[in-house]
């Protein structure tokens, strides 16, 4: 089966779109897609990104910008940027859309894989971003594999007898994923924060066990554009170009 793994669309419909453009391409067609979360926040389009998870009918859990637009807590773990975007997508949100976001699950097993959006320890609001906060979190789930999003940063690490390492990220490099167990982050699509401005997904293959890791090009202006008009703070479109 090869799954496209999808995180953090934080509201950017173009770049959602190049990255379901390239999973149609010839190659690299895939048999489900998994979403990890925040599929709103930051981004100009959250109702239009929330409609192609439900229309397609993927498997998502919660992320920390979800269940935070979808109810009414409080906003002051975020900086001001963010925050402010929160309550503009709050505002945005239709009831339906609000109401599916709301009862996404915060940790998921599709096919003795497990979904979570921060970590498997703490799957709203947790940052893996250390192979040590990787080992530790390796004790919390109980498949061979767990997939996570919210840094916004691609990696892969692995648990081998009893120690945990993490991998350099090449895309459209395959990573061979069958010996020990792997927690896999597939970056941002709506908002990279390492340094490529392009959108980040992978595709694992559960019978060749690979991870292959995907940049895609998107109109980065027409995101930015959208979000002026918006009127969501210049910084958070600035940070677009730049993927950071
Ligand atoms: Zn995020």
């Amino acid at each position: 089966m090869r799954i496209g793994v999808l995180s953090d669309i934080h509201g950017n419909l173009p770049a959602l779109q190049a990255v379901l453009a390239d999973l149609r391409r010839g190659g690299t067609t895939v048999d489900a897609i998994w979403c990890l979360g925040d599929v709103v926040g930051y981004g100009p389009e959250p109702n239009e990104c929330v409609e192609e998870v439900r229309q397609g009918g993927w498997s998502c859990v919660a992320g920390n910008h979800d269940v935070i637009s979808a109810g009414d807590g409080d906003t002051a773990a975020f900086n001001p940027a963010a925050a402010q975007a929160l309550e503009w997508t709050r505002r945005q949100l239709t009831a339906e859309n609000r109401d599916y976001l709301a009862a996404l699950p915060h940790q998921l097993v599709v096919e003795g894989v497990t979904l979570a959006h921060g970590s498997p320890r703490d799957p709203v609001w947790e940052y893996v971003l250390s192979v040590r906060t990787a080992g530790d979190n390796f004790a919390c789930f109980g498949t061979p594999m767990c997939l996570v999003g919210h840094t916004h940063v691609p990696a892969i690490f692995r648990q081998a007898n009893g120690r945990a390492t993490a991998f350099a990220i090449a895309p459209d490099h395959p990573l061979d994923v069958s010996p020990g167990r792997h927690i896999v982050n597939p970056g941002s699509i709506g908002q990279p924060r390492d340094g490529d401005a392009r959108a980040s997904y992978a595709i694992l293959d559960t019978v060749q066990g690979v991870v292959v890791h995907r940049r895609v090009s998107y109109p980065v202006a027409l995101t930015q554009e959208k979000m002026r008009v918006a009127g969501l703070p210049g910084r958070l479109a600035d940070r677009l170009a730049y993927g950071w």
